[in-house]
């Protein structure tokens, strides 16, 4: 049975949310991210990027090739905000859907008896969005996943764009291959060593080729190439999260130990999160008493997975949790409301150096386990954490996003 799968994305997501907020700011260009003299661009506006601005690269230099940009220290808790927005107006109008990441979903409208009453919807949902937040957004809508999410790059800024069945290799044919999800910088420059440009030259490769030359991933691109890899959708659930949680061997009210534990704990899923690629927007602290008397105590965050936000906020929920003067049982810590994306949304105030050591700290713990490395303040908890991947290990606490 064919499909009808939607690919929503909403347009230069941190660009709009601040241009909601100053309305001053429509149509000039617009640089978002780390203002310090080493910040990184996290988000930059159409009109910045016929100069060659794009995110990811040091705001000094965006700033030299584009000067007369104005420059947004970025805000993640009104990216968090809107983002929940949305979801919410989609939730009501799609029963099955993927939140991807903070901007983007999948929505199945498989089921709609034809398709162009999935067109129609789509047009009303997208219409429903722009009209209720302000926010532009884009969709492209076909019977494949990849193909939808391809097709709404294709319709930016802000329009819609439908492939219908049977045309998804004639719509991929004349794109660059780039185009392609998970074709990066690495993977480009080899297809282009081997001569190849467009995805129409992949579509007329014996997949053995592609094979030879790219490894599992060539095989990946071969499909995709030709409209055939089309993953399921992975449905989004509010609850969907991570925890660690310790039962003491001997109750204890020693504030170090119980400290150090729970930092440990803190510390730990951050790590979690940045290697599954993924973000939290709440926080959970569970005390048990000797009573065995339970409380906890949530608190919402703009989504993150930077070690100097979470960790802060593990300890004042503790705090706030520790009133009774008895002996504790067990302490635990959850993340929840996940999405995937990295963590550098919170690095707005950071700088190319902090993202450094993000990774190399990262880096260190994927090949030689997670305690090979640790801050000061956990070293009395070294049986924390484990070399587990919760998103792809042994086994799986949660359901993860794939990546694409
Ligand atoms: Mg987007």
């Amino acid at each position: 049975m064919n499909k009808n799968i939607l690919h929503l994305d909403l347009d230069t997501f941190f660009v709009s949310c601040e241009r909601l907020i100053d309305s001053r700011l429509q149509k000039r260009p617009l640089l978002v991210g780390g203002t310090g003299d080493r910040g990184v661009v996290a988000a930059c506006s159409y009109e910045t990027r016929r100069f060659g601005v794009h995110s990811g690269m040091p705001m000094r230099l965006a700033k030299r090739l584009c000067p007369e940009a104005v420059v947004i220290r970025g805000n993640s808790s009104i990216y968090t905000k809107y983002s929940h927005q949305v979801t919410e107006i989609i939730k009501e109008k799609v029963p099955i859907f993927e939140k991807a990441s903070i901007d983007e979903f999948y929505a199945d409208l498989s089921g709609m008896d034809k398709f162009f009453g999935s067109y129609k919807y789509a047009t009303e949902l997208r219409n429903t969005i722009i009209k209720e937040t302000g926010l532009p957004i884009s969709f492209g809508l076909s019977g494949n996943k990849i193909v939808s999410k391809v097709a709404t790059g294709e319709a930016k800024p802000n329009n819609q764009l439908r492939v219908d069945f049977g045309f998804e290799k004639a719509f991929m044919a004349p794109l660059s291959i780039k185009k392609i999800p998970s074709v990066g910088d690495k993977t480009y420059q080899i297809l282009r060593n081997l001569g190849i440009d467009k995805v129409g030259v992949v579509q007329q490769m014996p997949v053995e080729m592609m094979h030879s030359a790219l490894g599992v991933n060539g095989i990946t691109i071969w499909k995709r190439a030709n409209g055939l890899d089309n993953p399921p959708l992975i449905p989004f659930h509010e609850r969907k999260s991570i925890s660690i949680e310790r039962t003491f061997s001997k109750d204890t009210i020693d504030m170090l130990k119980l400290k150090t534990t729970i930092f440990a704990m803190a510390e730990s899923l951050a790590y979690q999160l940045r290697r599954g690629d993924k973000l939290a927007a709440r926080i959970s602290v569970k005390i048990r008493y000797s009573d065995f008397n339970t409380y906890s105590k949530q608190v919402n965050i703009p989504y993150t997975s930077a070690d100097h936000i979470i960790i802060p906020r593990v300890l004042e929920l503790f705090e706030a949790l520790y009133q009774r003067r008895l002996l504790i049982r067990l302490v635990g810590v959850k993340m929840s409301n996940l999405v995937s994306g990295n963590y550098q949304i919170n690095l707005f105030d950071d700088t190319e150096e902090m993202l450094s050591l993000y990774n190399a700290l990262d880096t260190i713990r994927n090949r030689f386990g997670e305690s090979s490395i640790q801050k000061a303040a956990s070293m009395g908890a070294k049986t924390i954490g484990s070399m587990k991947n919760p998103f792809n290990g042994e086994p799986p606490i949660i359901l993860a996003h794939r990546k694409q």
